[in-house]
């Protein structure tokens, strides 16, 4: 029999960035996080390497952050939801760092910034050279522990939205101490990070399944965008979650080569190996299908200063038994970053009542079809904070109502086994080059699966995934189909709903 306990502030669902941004921001409202590990580890945002972009330097300006933005994003990033990301963004930057975040400096007080992929300048702001996550989130970690007003239930999971009457959610059904509690709150915020743990090559932690978007789907909220998933070019061919071989590495000059050193980026784009991400992917997926393997070399480039300018790399490197100093690593695009998500305006609002989404779990338009590099840890935290401010002012003193509760059945847990079978069939079909046939043999496979073992939320979160990137018959930034290449005339975004368990609608914005 579940337990019930009623919590009369927030309740936030995940601790990455954005989760613990809102946290930070709800005093004086008492606010419980729930972490499913402790904090700091087994989310994207401790991993991130490059940095956070924000128009920190006087050649800069949010205008031409945002406009790089909009240009990365294929048609469909929200223009506004940009401009407002890139106007916030410098401010939330110098915040992260009056707040410990031991970002990297010029003598003369200015941020490092380091110019990424489609980025018009240097704006990427460093902290330790690639370890800008794991800082920034070492810092968020330390300010959240000693906050009175924030409580941190570490190894909680949820697996469902607790609602009042369809359209308003009041609490979670979550595992914690080996306890079911359904835990009542007058606000929920989703911030469960993004969806790579479907595919079987990621970068991301493997535990990250899309299961607040199908939490969020299953509850009645709109979805946007969910076939908008962004694919790295250079994830090492080795462990799983795969090491990432940060961008920067090619903005140094690494450069790509196949087997026998042929320089293969080229052929797609005359910016070979600084192209846009998705060109570069496809490339590097193809020359490992096709010749023989693809390889980042950066022994001329980098050579003896790799230890110290790319500690993670280097360090997962030596671990695969390569050594970047003097050979090539062979590298494969594997699954980044989830542009598409939970519904949500600009406050963080999502389409039910009382129900906040905010970071990779939410898709508020900023990315559109392709994320601008190192715009989603600026996304956590400036959404975070304004998501948490939001919170604490429209915060009613509201209390829930277990009698009139809807409680979702717990949803069953997938065996390892079928999961491994969901991220191949996923890596494989719904990957970086996707094809009607596959998608529909994905899409009964997952419904194979489903038969099988009941809805699991990885299941639902595949299956909007795939749904999506069938029915989308063009392609678009990150979403390439083989059989429909030309990107349509009239940009739109993907929002559904859910009804049992199938798409129900899809309406353009
Ligand atoms: C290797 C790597 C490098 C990257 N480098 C950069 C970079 O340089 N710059 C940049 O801007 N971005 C980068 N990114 C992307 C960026 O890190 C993420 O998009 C961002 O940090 C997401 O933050 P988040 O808080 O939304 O999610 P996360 O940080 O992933 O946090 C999600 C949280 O939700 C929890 N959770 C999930 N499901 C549940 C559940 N059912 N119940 C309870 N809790 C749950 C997770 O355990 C975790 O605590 C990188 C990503 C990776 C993987």
């Amino acid at each position: 029999m579940p337990e019930t306990y009623i919590h009369n502030g927030p309740l936030v669902i995940g601790a990455g960035l954005a989760g613990l941004s809102v946290a930070l921001n709800t005093a004086p409202h008492k606010t419980l996080v729930l972490a499913p590990v402790a904090l700091g580890v087994a989310c994207s945002s401790a991993w991130a390497q490059g940095g956070i972009a924000a128009a920190l330097s006087p050649e800069d300006s949010p205008e031409a952050h945002a406009t790089d933005t909009i240009n990365a994003g294929a048609g469909l990033v929200d223009e506004e939801a940009a401009r407002l990301l890139t106007q916030l963004g410098p401010d939330t930057v110098r915040r992260l760092n009056e707040l410990g975040a031991p970002f990297d400096h010029n003598p003369d007080g200015s941020y490092v910034l380091n110019r990424e992929a489609a980025h018009g300048l240097a704006r990427v702001a460093r902290v330790g050279g690639d370890l800008a996550g794991k800082a920034i989130l070492e810092a968020v970690t330390t300010k959240v522990l000693a906050a009175d007003h924030i409580t941190v239930w570490e190894g909680a999971i949820a697996y469902g939205l607790i609602r009042s009457d369809p359209e308003t959610v009041i609490g979670a059904i979550v595992e914690y101490e080996g306890r079911l509690i359904h835990v009542f709150a007058p606000v929920v915020i989703l911030a469960t990070g993004g969806a790579g743990g479907l595919y079987a090559v990621t970068t991301t932690p493997a535990k990250l399944l899309g299961e607040g978007m199908a939490m969020a789907a299953l509850a009645g909220a709109e979805i946007a965008d969910p076939e908008f998933v962004q694919f790295h070019p250079t994830a090492l061919k080795y462990g799983d979650p795969s090491p990432l071989a940060t961008e920067a590495l090619r903005g140094e000059g690494a450069v790509l080569v196949s087997k026998d050193g042929y320089r293969f980026a080229f052929d797609d784009h005359a910016d070979g190996e600084l192209a846009p991400r998705d060109i570069v992917a496809r490339a590097v997926f193809r020359a490992d299908a096709e010749l023989g393997g693809a390889f980042l070399d950066a022994t001329k480039a980098i050579g003896e200063h790799f230890p110290h300018e790319f500690p993670t790399v280097f360090a997962a490197c030596m671990k695969a038994g390569i050594d970047p100093r003097v050979e090539p690593i062979p590298v494969v695009p594997a699954t980044h970053y989830h542009m598409g998500g939970i519904a949500t305006d600009l406050e963080g609002h999502t389409s039910l009542k009382n129900l906040f989404a905010v970071g990779e779990c939410a898709s508020t338009g900023v990315h559109g079809a392709n994320r601008l590099a190192s715009n989603s840890l600026l996304e956590a935290a400036v959404f975070g904070e304004r998501v948490g401010h939001i919170v604490s002012e429209t915060l009613i003193g509201f209390t829930p109502d277990p009698a009139s509760a809807l409680v979702p059945g717990l949803p069953p847990q997938l065996p390892p086994e079928a999961l491994l079978a969901l991220r191949q069939a996923m890596s494989q079909h719904a990957g970086v080059i996707r094809d009607e046939a596959g998608l529909t043999a994905l899409l009964q496979f997952i419904d194979s699966l489903k038969t099988t073992h009941g809805p699991a939320l990885p299941l639902i979160a595949a299956r909007l995934i795939a749904e999506c990137a069938l029915q989308r018959r063009e392609s678009r930034g990150s979403h390439y189909r083989r059989d429909y290449p030309q990107t349509a005339d009239r940009a739109e975004r993907s929002f559904v709903r859910l009804k049992e368990g199938r798409i129900e609608e899809r309406e353009p914005a």
